[in-house]
């Protein structure tokens, strides 16, 4: 998600966000142990993990993808835990960083790995820098109100950033990464960010979706959103042939219908044709809130 501050009196931010965790869906898979207790690490389906940060009010799920000779790690996370100790902990095979899009919730572990995909757009390439000793912008992400797991010892509110990183492959549209016996196909998907992609994979059947599509609010009203390339975005995703999405925050393994439902909910607000709709203010932007059972639309209020 990337764009949450405490000033949207619960519009974005649900007062008590903590209350509705542990999430009932993730009871369904394995959970396994590691030495990292930043992170909660469920088996989703035999070749893969998901590596959830439930600590921490954006609830970002990153994912190892186990092939024959090489692993991805989708995304690295806040970077508040050591990423890079439990990968070597799940697997041995060399591992690869593809990174969704470059918002810190998913590149905020990238400097601690040697190879990282991601997605050639000049604004990915200005992501990547940070300024020194700040690093790459942290808002709030560790303060008080957004974290309720202890932090790990070496994190200090105070100083805490993430550092900038090398990207060793700047992905096009329908670039294959290999892993051996299963492939990453690359499908931009702009609309969250220029950068934004999602990675298919045909063997588990699963579309990786970053942040176009996860089951709650989806924020289409921020400065890095754009409305109709979120509609031409999920075209695509309906498109493509997988059995669940996989998203990078709070929930997993989600239907597809679930994908075409957004795309059905977003084409009704562009046509007028939606219903009832909350108004309020979420980080000085005037927006609009559409509820559904699974998801919610913010927009912008214009
Ligand atoms: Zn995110």
């Amino acid at each position: 998600m990337a764009y949450s501050k405490n000033t949207d009196a619960g519009l974005i931010v649900p007062k008590k966000w903590y209350e509705s965790l542990p999430r009932p869906s993730w009871s369904r898979f394995e959970k396994v142990e590691t030495s990292q207790p930043w992170f909660s690490v469920y088996e989703t389906t035999p070749e893969t993990y998901a590596l959830y940060e439930d600590g921490q009010f954006e609830e970002v799920i990153s994912y190892l993808v186990i092939g024959e000779d090489t692993a991805a790690l989708i995304d690295t996370g806040n970077g508040i835990g050591d990423i890079k100790a439990l990968v070597e902990e799940l697997t041995d095979l060399p591992t690869i960083v593809v990174n969704t899009h470059a918002h810190l919730d998913h590149t905020g572990g990238n400097s601690q790995f040697e190879e990282i995909a991601l997605y050639d757009h000049p604004w990915a390439r200005r992501r990547t820098k940070g300024r020194p000793k700040e690093g790459i912008d942290v808002g709030n992400y560790v303060s008080g109100e957004m974290v309720w797991k202890p932090l790990p010892r070496d994190v200090d509110p105070k100083t805490w950033h993430t550092d900038p990183f090398n990207v060793t492959r700047w992905m096009k549209e329908r670039d294959k990464i290999d892993l051996g016996g299963k492939q990453l196909e690359v499908i931009h998907t702009p609309g969250h960010t220029p950068d934004s992609v999602c990675l298919l994979e045909s063997r588990e059947r699963l579309l990786f979706t970053g942040d176009i599509f996860y089951p709650a609010p989806i924020y289409i009203y921020s400065p890095d959103s754009d409305m109709n390339e979120f509609i031409s975005s999920f075209r695509k995703m309906v498109k493509a042939d997988y059995d669940y999405a996989m998203p990078a925050h709070n929930e997993t393994m989600v239907e597809k219908k679930v994908v075409e439902d957004v795309l059905n909910a977003i084409e009704a607000i562009k046509a007028g044709k939606a219903g009832a709709y909350k108004t309020g203010v979420a980080n000085g932007i005037k927006v609009r809130r559409f509820d559904y059972p699974r998801f919610a639309l913010i927009i912008r209020d214009e």
